[in-house]
């Protein structure tokens, strides 16, 4: 229908020039080739923030990474259980400076990972363990993705909330900002990658604390943001080349467990639909979950077990080997010979879970 309606205009188009003797040439539409056809836009790929690209060097990651103190290895400042014998988990990779001025104080620039929007600047240094920080949102692979960079000296003063960013622009310069200030010498980057947790955080720490206190981070309170190793993540981006896709790496990654949620709706699948497999609009939904809470495949279930009451969460399977390896997440526990979610875990699920009312 619609090339006989261009064909018809055109014909009274041309009748017309005739009957009033129009001088212009009748226009000619330009032909579709492959050539005037827009290119697809590059895919948005996560960047390293600072000039120090030493994580890429073979053996390079004492000189990216930030440990502890002097006497502490790199590892201490990679992702994951690397704090307090293994104890304590980390939730990013803290990067070294490369550039320090007469005082001794750093000076490298701090770029955004990646093109997209500004989430949040907490301007306050001494209100979060992060110091003054900033959190920004990309679209990549159709999963909206977060990177945060903490710790700043100084956020630069033009950047405001919902604002859009390029790759590459400069957001402040690298410090050592917090709650507790970091000595001069471990001056660093707090640098995380990952998934939105909760839309609705404020309302999940009143269930989960009587007296919670003041949370002037809103959604964008560390506890809310599913931080995978952003070290991790940038290899093998790099070592996959233009094939790589944010959402294939994550669902190739191996999950602790699989919780079924006995829910017909839940925030993470309205977040993330790109993640579902099956139909949604069920009664379930299994999610894989990976050592630290991120989610990582969901599946919407034909239907749900009549044995569970609605909203309640099963814990379906645990790699146990895995669990050894990443026991400070503290996510699930073998009370007995069952495994069990902790109330750790409980909370990593109700995060990808909780709605008002529900
Ligand atoms: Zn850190």
């Amino acid at each position: 229908m619609h090339s006989r309606s261009v064909l018809l205009s055109w014909g009274c188009l041309t009748a017309c020039c005739l009957a009033l003797g129009c001088d212009k040439p009748a226009p000619v539409p330009a032909p579709q080739t492959a050539q005037s056809k827009p290119a697809p836009p590059a895919p948005v790929r996560i960047e390293l923030p600072t000039d120090n690209r030493a994580l890429y060097e073979s053996g390079g990651e004492p000189r990216f990474f930030t440990p502890t103190g002097p006497d502490f290895p790199w590892t201490s400042g990679a992702f994951g259980c690397v704090r307090n014998s293994g104890t304590r988990f980390h939730e990013g990779v803290d990067i070294r400076c490369l550039v320090r001025d007469r005082q001794g104080e750093p000076v490298d620039a701090v770029r955004a990972a990646a093109p997209g929007r500004i989430a949040f600047i907490n301007r306050s240094a001494s209100a979060s363990d992060y110091g003054q920080y900033l959190v920004l949102l990309h679209e990549v692979d159709g999963l909206t993705v977060y990177t945060l960079y903490a710790h700043l000296r100084e956020i630069a003063s033009e950047l405001r909330p919902d604002a859009p960013v390029q790759a590459g622009q400069t957001l402040g310069t690298l410090g050592r900002t917090a709650k507790s200030p970091i000595p001069a010498e471990r001056a660093h980057l707090h640098f995380e990658v990952g998934l939105l947790g909760s839309p609705h955080f404020d309302l999940l720490l009143h269930r989960w604390y009587q007296d919670p206190g003041p949370n002037p981070f809103g959604n964008w309170n560390g506890q809310n943001l599913l931080g995978f190793d952003p070290a991790a993540l940038l290899i093998a981006q790099q070592q996959a080349g233009p094939a790589f896709n944010m959402r294939a790496y994550l669902a190739q990654q191996p999950s602790l467990c699989t919780v079924r949620i006995h829910k017909s709706s839940l925030p993470v699948v309205t977040r993330y639909p790109a993640m579902v497999q099956g139909a949604p609009g069920t009664s379930a939904f299994e999610v894989d979950l990976n050592p630290q809470g991120v989610p990582l495949r969901i599946r919407a279930l034909p239907s749900s077990s009549g044995q569970f009451k609605r909203g309640a969460y099963e814990l379906v399977t645990v790699d146990e080997a895995l669990e050894a390896r990443h026991r400070c997440n503290k996510l699930v526990f073998k009370k007995g010979r069952q495994w069990v979610l902790t109330e750790r875990g409980q909370r990593a699920v109700d995060l990808l879970a909780f709605a008002p009312g529900s």
